[in-house]
């Protein structure tokens, strides 16, 4: 079994967060150090799947509404129509710090490139 996560107690009301969504399967709340006027980390609830690397073939249609509530949030806080950007840090080089599967949705201002340099 998957290791207690800080997003774990999240999940379970132990550590407050701003949630700004959440079905049976996931939760969306905002990023503790947000990075722009928008950063939602959208969570799944069940299980905690380490990183995307741990996800199997019968995680995809989890992975897939990870996807589409981050679009619909991106709806919500009104970002969407001059776009927003959805991350996912992947282990060390990924730069992954909280080893829960999460993805980052970005927005409410020009990200810029991808990637410095
Ligand atoms: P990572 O680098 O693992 O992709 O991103 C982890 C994110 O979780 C970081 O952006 C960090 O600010 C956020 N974070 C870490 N601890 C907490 C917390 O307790 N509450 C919230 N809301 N965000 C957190």
């Amino acid at each position: 079994m998957a290791e207690e996560t800080i997003f774990s107690k999240i999940v379970r009301g132990e550590i407050p967060a701003d949630v700004v969504y959440q079905d049976d399967q996931v939760m969306a709340f905002r990023d503790i150090q947000p990075q722009a006027p928008v950063h939602v980390l959208v969570i799944p609830k069940q299980r905690v799947i380490p990183t995307i690397a741990d996800a199997t073939d019968d995680d995809e249609p989890l992975l897939g509404h990870m996807m589409r509530v981050a679009a619909r949030i991106a709806e919500q806080e009104g970002i969407a129509k001059k776009g927003y950007r959805l991350i996912v840090n992947c282990r060390e080089h990924g730069g992954q710090e909280v080893y829960h599967l999460h993805l980052h949705l970005l927005g409410g201002r020009s990200l810029g490139r991808m990637l410095p340099g």
